[in-house]
Order: structure tokens, then sequence, then C-alpha cells
């Protein structure tokens, strides 16, 4: 381990101490404190959207600027108002009834900030995966620190210094390093530890958090599969794929990983697809608007994924580009690939880019049966004109969430739970989900002076014996 590193986790060991004890001396921030922290945080969103969209185009090599407005900076601010709108009615105590036996009497759950969180957050979104959890625990009324990747270094310290100037330390915080810093994170005695990465590393993140008893978030990936069925016009579908096949360049979670199209249909599909992207990416590698690929090693990555599939038979279909432009861009283009061989990277790992395999199915049970084989997905999409073979879909299969003629967008739905299932992670956060995830509910119950339970103490009698028999019935 650096140097650098071990001081860095000495310096984690020391601000977590100083928020609990800050946390327990002052643990009830009340709504309009809360609503004051939000306010603070779409103001440094407000007023560094320039910056923010640099570091985050610094660090990929080139970001849109269209995608870290929208999906970065203003899903931040809108997330924080969201929330910022409904939190005095999420705090309020929630009134339980009270069954005649144990009456007189109030129950009521008390809806408690959990204490000191963590929050890990991965490169591919890397404004939006730190600040989006953390509205959800500002809005819980928690202090929070926040590590954000190693990946994407400029937006790390940039957020660390804007953060720094709008929070107090002891409220909310930001860590920054690799691995062995995320490790040491990861073992820190959080009230809370919530992770947005990779499923091999959240397994390391769930064994860590366990040996403290901490509870944990895991927003994990996966391959996330769409259905196309014979009744839904291709042109819609490929427009509404291909957009979402290539937004920030495939490194999106719940980015559709492969299609699934009626046998017969695969070619069909491809060249009406390769058509759509080449009208929203005429040239790939000049397009500021088409994002390149984070890092060399996630360039390799892909580029050996699509070499392993031709060698193994598959083919490849691009829009025209010109090659060398695009290497030296770290932009790999548009890519379907049709017949991969079943057991290739392609088919069996998550892809994270633009590339997009299809695959025919002779009917749609054989299709859903594909899918339920595999571990479940954080999305699944189908596309159908029929409501009954729609249900019939999500009936058949499990993912974290799912969209029907629409890819992507179900996420930024407010009130919907955003989250994984199986090995796609477990918890969810937006909205009033992320407003529990950080929340305990404090279940109180509050009598007066005598309550009629006194009478079932020892030694016991009659009055027992009466409730036992009544009870038992
Ligand atoms: P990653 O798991 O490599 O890293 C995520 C974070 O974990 C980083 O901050 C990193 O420093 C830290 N980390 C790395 N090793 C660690 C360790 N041993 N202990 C503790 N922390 C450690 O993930 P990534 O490559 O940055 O992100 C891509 C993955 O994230 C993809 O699989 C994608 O699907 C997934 N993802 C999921 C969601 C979601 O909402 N479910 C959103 C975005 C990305």
């Amino acid at each position: 381990m650096s140097d650098a590193d071990a001081k860095q986790i000495e310096r984690m060991k020391s601000l977590l101490a100083t928020q609990k004890s800050a946390f327990r001396a002052d643990s009830h921030r009340d709504v309009n404190r809360r609503k004051d922290d939000l306010d603070r945080l779409i103001s440094l969103c407000q007023k560094n959207v320039d910056a923010i969209a640099d570091a985050i185009c610094h660090d990929f090599g080139n970001r849109a600027r269209q995608e870290s407005v929208i999906a970065e900076i203003a899903f931040t601010i809108q997330d924080a108002k969201h929330t910022k709108k409904h939190l005095s009615k999420w705090m309020a105590p929630k009134r339980k009834p009270l069954p005649m036996t144990l009456q007189p009497g109030k129950a009521y759950v008390r809806r408690e900030p959990v204490g000191v969180v963590g929050i890990i957050a991965p490169w591919n979104y890397p404004f939006q995966m730190a600040t989006a959890p953390l509205v959800a625990a500002l809005g819980a009324g928690c202090r929070v620190m926040l590590k954000p990747s190693e990946h994407t270094p400029a937006t790390s310290e940039l957020l660390k210094t804007l953060i720094a100037e709008h929070f107090e330390e002891d409220h909310v915080t930001v860590v920054t390093g690799g691995p062995a810093v995320g490790e040491a994170f990861s073992k820190l005695k959080f009230d809370h530890l919530f992770y947005t990465g990779s499923t091999q590393v959240g397994r390391l993140i769930a064994l860590a958090a366990a040996e403290n008893l901490v509870p944990t978030t895991l927003e994990l990936g996966g391959k996330s599969p769409a259905i196309l069925t014979d009744n839904y016009p291709v042109r819609a579908a490929a427009k509404s794929l291909g957009w979402g096949k290539c937004y920030n360049a495939g490194q999106t979670c719940v980015a559709p990983d492969y299609l699934m199209v009626p046998n017969g249909k695969e070619r069909e599909v491809a060249e009406e697809i390769i058509r759509v992207v080449q009208h929203q990416h005429p040239e790939a590698a000049s397009d500021d608007a088409f994002t390149a690929i984070v890092s060399d090693r996630h360039y390799e990555r892909l580029n050996a994924m699509i070499e392993e599939a031709r060698s193994g038979g598959a083919e490849i279909l691009q829009p025209d580009h010109d090659v060398e432009a695009a290497k030296a861009a770290r932009k790999v283009p548009p890519t379907i690939i049709l017949n991969a061989p079943d057991d290739s990277k392609i088919l069996t790992e998550e892809i994270f880019g633009p590339i997009l395999p299809i695959i025919g199915y002779t009917s749609l049970d054989a299709a859903t049966n594909y899918i339920s084989d595999r571990p479940h997905p954080l999305a699944l999409y189908v596309y159908s004109s029929d409501k009954q073979q729609t249900q019939r879909v999500l009936n058949a299969t499990q993912s974290g969430g799912a969209g029907v003629n629409i890819n992507i967008v179900h996420l930024s739905v407010p009130d919907l739970p955003f989250g994984g299932v199986g090995a796609s992670g477990h918890g969810a956060y937006h909205g009033e989900y992320g407003f529990l995830t950080f929340t305990h509910e404090r279940a109180v119950l509050e009598t007066g002076k005598w309550h009629p339970s006194s009478l079932l103490a020892p030694p016991y009698g009659k009055v027992y014996e009466a409730v036992a028999k009544k009870q038992l019935k």
C-alpha cells in the first residue's frame, strides 16, 4: 500500500469518528435544515455546470456535454427538488392501528436517520452516481462520507472541492483513492453502506460490511436483455435501442446489453439499427455528442470482445467510419454482432460499450427461458404492441426494473424504485425509496400510566386465563 493510501485510510477513520460524534450530538435535523442541505447541493450543481461537464469530459477523453448536463447535473437537481417537495410528508410519523386488546394507546412509526453513511460510486456517471444517493441521504437527515471512483480523477477531485465548499466536514465529506482505499472504506463501521459498481466488487463489499453487520445497498451491473416481439415495428424499436445503446457509448448500467428477436429477423433489425445510429452520429470519431470509452483498458477490452466474436464466426456490422480517427479518439463505433458463439465474452460478460449482439429466438417462451437461465439482470426491456404478451414476458422473468417499448428512461421516474434483484443487487433508491434506504423506521407504542397489559403479569390468574383463551381462538 502506498504512503498516500495509508494516510488517506487514517484520515477516513478519523473523519468517521468526527461524523459519528457530530451525529450523536445533533441527530435530528428538522425538515427546514434538511431542505437547506438539499438547496446547497442544488446550488453546487447550478453554479458549476461548466466545471462539472468539463471535468467529466476530461476524464472520458470526450463525454457528450448534452449527456453530462442532463444525466448528471440536471438529474441531481431534479432529484433534490423532488425530495424537498415531498420531504415533510415522508418524514412525518406514520400512525398505525392498535388492536382493541392493546388499547388505550398510540402506535406509530418514527422515521429516523440511520446515522453516518458511506457511499461508494463508480466512474460511468461519476457525478450522478455520487450525488443521487447523497440526495437520499441528506433527505433522510444522515451524515455522509463519499468515495468516488479513481478512474475519473478530475471529477472526483472537483467533487471533493465543491462538497468541501458547500458542507461542513462533519456533515458531508469526500475521500478519494483506489481499490486499497475502497477496501478500507468498506470495512468502516458505517450505519449504512451504499455501493454502486460491478457485481464482482459488490461481493467483496458485502463480505466486508457483514463483518461489522453494516447494512448495505448494492447497486450492481449485469446483462440487461431486450426482447423485440413480432408485432412491434422494427423502425421504432431500432430508434429506441440505437439511442439507448449509444448513450454514454453504452457505458450505462441499464443499457440494453443484448437483443432477442424472432428467428429470421436478425439481419433486418441489425441493418435498421445501423441506419438509425448512422443518422444520430454520422461520424463517431469527430462527433462530440458520441462519448469516448473511459480508459485504454476498457477500449482494449471492448475491441477484444469484438475480435473474439469475429474469430468465432460472428458477423460484425458497423456504420462506415474512419478507423484510425476512432482509435485516436478512443471511440468504439456503434457495433451490431450477429451469430456470436454462445460461449463468447460478448454473450457471457457485461458489455458496457456501444456493442449490441442480436440473438434469434424460436418462441417467446424460449426467449424468456434464455433470460431466466441467467443471473437476474438490472433491467429488462420488451418491445410489443400486445399488452398480454408484455405481461407474459414480465411474468416469466425477473429483473431490477423494466421498460415496455422504451429503455433506460424508467430510471428517471422520480417515484419508481431503482435497484437490482439477485446478482444485479439489492435495495433501491430514488424518491421515497432512497429516503427510506437511509431511514430507520422505529416502532413506538405509547400508553398512559396504566395499561391493561399490566393485568397479564404474574402472578397469573383469571384475567390471564380469559385473555389466553380468547387469543388462541
Ligand atoms: P467497480 O466495482 O470497479 O468500482 C466501483 C467503486 O468501487 C470505485 O469507487 C472503486 O474505487 C471501488 N472499489 C474497487 N475495488 C474495491 C474493493 N476491493 N473494495 C471496495 N471498493 C472498491 O465498478 P466500475 O467499473 O467503476 O463500474 C462499472 C460497474 O458498475 C458495471 O458493472 C455497472 O453495471 C455497474 N453500475 C451499476 C449501477 C447501478 O445503479 N446498479 C450504476 C452504474 C454502474
